[in-house]
């Protein structure tokens, strides 16, 4: 038998390793370039490849790759492998320090928004030495993975990595100058700590490759309503099916081998939908092991027969998929500052803490929404059992009524009771209630000791959310330190700044029902911005207040936001135009042959049967192929129209034009085609039906 520890981290080059591997010197040479920044020089470089090396070798490793985060969203990697010619046609093989900390992909293939002319296509790598290199295994062998920042050859950010650490290290700054306020010098330094959950769907192989839309869009594009959807919940937290339980026994094993904490697993709302929570870590490894988890979801599906969605809406009418990014922040000496302990209410630190938390998400709501914005989330925000596109923060009961209380008068004397909860059944032990219920209908909900952003989307990094979150905060601690650290009485000044601050930002407050439509309505009084798409979203970006903020704090330049903007428009067009073509495909293809093909049959049936015996009644025939022919023909107009829309789609001019132009035409004109196709698949004979329909998807395995 396999134990879970002798397997756990075996493919990882981490801490442990290195100690045992490293001469101290390079060992303590790492430490320090990993806990401040110090750069490393050549010659530990130099000993820190070579024993990296080593250990890949070892492990059957030929190749490595600088493993990066372009802004595509996925990972990027080019292989190398470890040979070099040796005299007597021998090989040797070679890895030096400086092939570990820089590499030089050809940038020109990755999106850079203009940041780069075509001829300046270098672009460098440069090696994370905060997050641990790896093994990955698969057809081509053993690579020895190097997670690496990607940037221009003027320095620009090309990747979501790079403006992450930055803003790691521009949070850090700011919340160690507020906690020595409150007398702990002994802190150098603040992480962020983050767990990601991912939902995801899990849909049988042979199935998926019938339907074009699945397997270049990830979504579903057509598809009736199944007679049975998650109304009954009875998949939620169900026991799980064989073979989905013995893809989730290998995904662990895989994953644990990488050393991701992969920790709970269960079925989600949705018939066929999943979710996968891992222990949480430091930001910047959080977003390596999220990227990780999906790629490793996707790789061992086939294995077993199945085929992973990680779209946020692979099906229409059914619970989306996303992905709840907790976070807090915890100093090196171990203390989580967003956990308020027993009593909240006296707890100024806390207190303070999350003041900066609601001031930041209320002022700069429009980028954390942005940067839960794709293509795919526009179709799950506001939908089914999933937040609204409007951010506010759910606090739970007692700590909306401290707020209260703070807001009134400065203080907050009272502390509402949760109790204890009884079962009713003697032998079941009375267990403590939790300060804060759960939400689910919030974007953005304390729960406990941390935030949760649920947001963003399943197939998204979660760099982005979590860049922006560390940003914003930062900013506004960085108000805060300001204020007191001049102040000349220091519990006074704390005191007023909690309650100016959190009466200013009161309104981002919102302990209701997030999916209810009077929601809509109350935040338009209150203020609240509505964003609905991703469009809509990216203008949040080169805003003067963005661009204040993030050169403010280090973490993007006026230029690199302005690439970016330029990135998501094009991204969302490619994407719209995929989906277009995709569907002008399948209708032209598939479902409009289909149905000529079904109408023939109840054509001949009519003729026959009136030649057999012509008294007969074939009036079922006859409405039949009357309400066929007329959604056919809607069917047909709408995809021509479809058609003629994505060719001036084309036409327009790269970027936001044409972004806008997909989403305020294209996107409809898609709408109108399924509609009338949707139709169909009620009436025309199964058999004849030239896809799996969502019954035999979410129900067949
Ligand atoms: P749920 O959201 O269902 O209540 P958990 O409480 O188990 O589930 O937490 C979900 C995720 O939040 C997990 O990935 C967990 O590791 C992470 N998490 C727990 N505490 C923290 C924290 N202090 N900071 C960041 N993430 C956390
Ligand atoms: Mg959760």
């Amino acid at each position: 038998m396999e134990r879970l520890t002798d397997i756990f981290g075996i493919d990882v080059f981490n801490e442990t390793v290195m100690k045992e591997r490293l001469p101290g010197e390079a060992f303590e040479a790492w430490k320090k370039a990993m806990e401040d920044g110090e750069p490393l020089d050549r010659e530990m470089a130099d000993v820190i490849a070579g024993a990296m090396k080593e250990w890949a070798i070892e492990h059957g490793a030929t190749h490595y790759t600088h493993w990066f985060q372009p802004l595509t969203g996925i990972t990027a990697e080019k292989h190398d492998s470890f040979i070099t010619p040796a005299p007597g046609g021998k090989v040797l093989m070679e890895f030096s320090g400086k092939e570990l900390i820089k590499g030089e992909p050809d940038a020109s293939s990755f999106p850079s928004g203009g940041l780069r002319a075509t001829f300046e296509a270098r672009g460098y790598t440069a090696w994370d030495c905060t997050s641990p290199a790896f093994l990955r295994e698969d057809a081509a062998g053993v690579t020895l993975c190097i997670p690496t920042a990607f940037c221009s050859y003027t320095g620009e950010a090309l990747d979501m990595k790079t403006p992450l650490l930055r803003s790691m290290e521009a949070i850090s700054k700011q919340a160690v100058r507020i906690v020595h306020l409150f007398g702990a010098k002994d802190v150098k330094k603040v992480d962020c700590s983050v767990g990601a959950e991912q939902e995801y769907f899990l849909v049988d192989h042979r199935s998926y490759m019938q339907r074009e839309d699945l397997i270049f869009t990830g979504a579903t594009l057509f598809g009736a309503k199944p007679p049975k959807g998650q109304e009954m919940d009875d998949h939620y937290f169900g026991s799980l099916k064989e073979r989905v339980a013995s893809f989730m026994k290998e995904l662990n094993r895989e994953l644990w081998k990488l050393g991701i904490y992969a920790k709970t697993q269960h079925n989600e709302a949705a018939p066929a939908q999943h979710e996968l929570a891992p222990i949480y870590t430091s930001a910047n490894i959080a977003t390596d092991h999220n990227q990780l988890i999906m790629e490793c979801m996707k790789k061992v599906a086939k294995r077993h027969g199945l085929e992973c969605l990680l779209h946020e809406k692979p099906f229409a009418g059914v619970n989306g998929s996303g992905k709840h990014n907790n976070w807090s922040l915890v100093t090196d000496t171990g203390k989580n500052l967003l956990n308020p302990g027993k009593t909240p209410n006296e707890n100024i630190q806390f207190l303070l803490f999350m003041a900066a938390v609601l001031e930041a998400v209320d002022t700069h709501a429009d980028l954390l929404r942005l940067s839960a914005a794709n293509p795919g989330n526009d179709r799950r925000l506001g939908g089914n059992e999933a937040p609204p596109s409007i951010v506010s923060v759910f606090l739970g009961e007692q700590l909306d009524d401290v707020v209260t209380q703070l807001i009134e008068t400065g203080e907050a004397a009272r502390l509402k009771k949760v109790g204890r909860l009884y079962t009713g059944v003697s032998t079941l032990p009375t267990i403590g209630r939790d300060a804060t219920d759960r939400n689910r209908t919030s974007p953005f909900a304390f729960t406990g000791n941390k935030f949760e952003f649920r947001s963003v989307g399943s197939s998204m990094s979660i760099a982005d959310a979590n860049t922006v979150l560390n940003t914003i905060v930062a900013d506004t601690l960085q108000k805060f330190a300001d204020i007191l650290e001049q102040a000349p009485d220091f519990e006074q000044a704390v005191h007023n700044l909690i309650k100016d601050s959190l009466t200013e930002h009161e309104r981002i407050i919102f302990n209701g029902n997030g999916y209810a439509k009077e929601w809509v309505e109350e935040a338009a009084r209150r203020g609240l911005p509505n964003i609905r798409s991703m469009v809509e979203a990216i203008p949040a970006l080169t805003t003067e207040k963005a661009i204040t903020v993030f050169t403010r704090q280090n973490v993007l330049t006026a230029t690199e936001l302005k690439s970016r903007s330029e990135i998501y428009y094009e991204i969302y067009a490619k994407e719209i135009n995929i989906e277009a073509r995709t569907m002008i495909s399948m209708a032209a293809t598939k479902f409009i042959p289909a149905t000529i093909r079904y109408l023939k049959n109840v054509a001949t049936s009519m003729n026959e049967v009136k030649a057999a015996c012509p008294g007969a009644n074939v009036e079922v025939q006859e409405e039949l192929v009357l309400k066929t022919s007329a959604l056919l023909k809607k069917a047909q107009d709408a995809l021509n129209e479809l058609r003629q829309l994505d060719e001036e789609a084309g036409k327009k001019q790269e970027g936001k034009e044409m972004a806008i132009f997909f989403r305020e035409k294209v996107v409809p004109a898609m709408e109108r085609l399924r509609v009338p196709v949707d139709e169909l698949e009620t009436i025309v004979d199964h058999e004849l039906w030239p896809v799996p329909t969502y019954a035999e998807l979410l129900y067949e395995i």
